[in-house]
């Protein structure tokens, strides 16, 4: 069969763009291939928040109650949950929220359309006869298989995987903004830890946050230059802890006040990209494909935007997909509604350009790590 859409990588935007086409043009067939490891916006599927409450309630995500800031000085800096118009925050379990968000796009699934969600890899992608093929790999028997489409959507989020990413095989190329690295490490504590808030530290060669995960878990990372001395020392599990001590005040002080360790056996830091990019160009719409979450445009960590952004840039390409189908399949739309995906995403581009200029001028260090952020 031909799906009408078919779209690579089950994150946030890929399941917001699956369940916007389903909300939009419930007569519309999507696949959602995505490879992550299995594991156990009510806008887009009521049952979503109720699943986000009851994972919350038994502790799996826990909520956020403020952000703390060493920034501009060194003196912290709270905004309280309770003053947010939104209430609180919530530091999710990410394996567990984005398949909460697989299972929305399977359950709403109706009988007649044979909309779906797979595991498996995705290998490569060609044109044929003006219908996109999608080459897959089945995760556990490693067996080939072939989809077809008339869209293709990429939403595989910011790494490449090993053979080659979807996005350089559609023809556009990944345009780094910065070299941003976060070097991110667990840690474990016996004792009680009442401190439920984001907490964030500007250094001299980059800046920390803190969070307390449940479980009596805690996540430290830090964020440099992959051309910063502290790079290097980043990587081993002694040079991190050294540069949190020597380093940060706040962070290091939660650190050894709950007595917080590295967990036993364990292979910590780890280290991930954490810069910021954008697609040229991030859709094509003659060749009817295009790229949504971070794998069109992916943020700086320091934003906290990248999971509402997915989420909101695929309602957005779900919709469009839905209007731009109805007039090239069947004649039933109307180009009137048509939105421009370039458009949309030049201004996504825009806004987040002037506030991450704004939050690294009002940093209170002048070092190299700080200065090519203001320019
Ligand atoms: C260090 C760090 C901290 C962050 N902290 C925050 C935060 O506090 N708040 C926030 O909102 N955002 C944060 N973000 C950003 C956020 O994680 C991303 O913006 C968000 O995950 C983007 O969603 P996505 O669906 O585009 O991509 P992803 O979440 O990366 O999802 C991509 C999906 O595609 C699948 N996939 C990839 N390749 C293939 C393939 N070849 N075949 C099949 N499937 C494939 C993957 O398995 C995955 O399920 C952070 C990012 C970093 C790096």
């Amino acid at each position: 069969m031909v799906y009408d859409v078919v779209i690579v990588g089950g994150g946030p935007a890929g399941c917001a763009t699956a369940l916007a086409l389903k909300r939009f043009d419930p007569t519309r067939s999507f696949l959602l291939i995505d490879d992550a490891d299995q594991i156990y916006s009510s806008f887009l599927a009521p049952a979503l928040s109720d699943r986000l409450s009851q994972d919350t309630s038994i502790g799996n995500h826990t909520r956020c109650t403020g952000n703390a800031s060493a920034w501009g000085s060194r003196q912290l800096q709270e905004q309280y949950s309770i003053m947010n118009p939104y209430g609180s925050g919530l530091h999710l379990d990410r394996a567990l929220f984005d398949q909460s968000l697989r299972d929305a796009c399977c359950e709403t699934n109706s009988d007649c359309v044979p909309s779906r969600m797979i595991r498996e890899r995705f290998i490569s992608v060609e044109k044929q006869d003006g219908t996109w093929s999608v080459h897959t790999e089945h995760l556990d028997t490693r067996t080939s298989n072939c989809h077809r489409s008339k869209w293709v959507v990429d939403a595989t989020g910011r790494k490449q995987s090993s053979h080659g990413s979807f996005r350089v095989k559609l023809g556009a190329k990944v345009l780094k903004k910065d070299n941003l690295l976060a070097f991110y490490s667990l840690f474990v504590s016996s004792e009680d830890d009442n401190d439920h808030r984001t907490l964030t530290e500007a250094t001299e060669s980059g800046w920390w946050y803190t969070s307390q995960l449940a479980h009596n878990k805690r996540i430290v990372v830090y964020h440099t230059d992959d051309d910063d001395a502290s790079a290097k020392v980043a990587r081993k599990p002694d040079g991190f802890l050294d540069l949190l001590h020597n380093h940060t005040v706040h962070i290091s002080q939660i650190i050894l006040e709950r007595n917080y360790s590295l967990p036993p056996g364990a292979k910590f830091p780890h280290c991930t990209a954490a810069g910021s990019s954008i697609l040229e160009p991030i859709c094509n719409e003659v060749e009817r494909w295009c790229a949504v979450g971070d794998a069109a445009m992916a943020f700086d960590p320091l934003s906290s935007q990248g999971i509402i952004t997915a989420l909101n840039a695929g309602c957005f390409i779900g919709e469009e997909l839905t209007k731009r189908i109805a007039v090239e399949s069947d004649g039933t739309g109307t180009t009137d509604g048509i939105c421009s995906i370039a458009d949309y995403f030049d201004a996504a581009g825009q806004r987040y350009e002037t506030q991450k200029k704004y939050y690294y001028r009002h940093a209170r260090f002048d070092g190299e790590f700080w200065a090519k952020r203001r320019l």
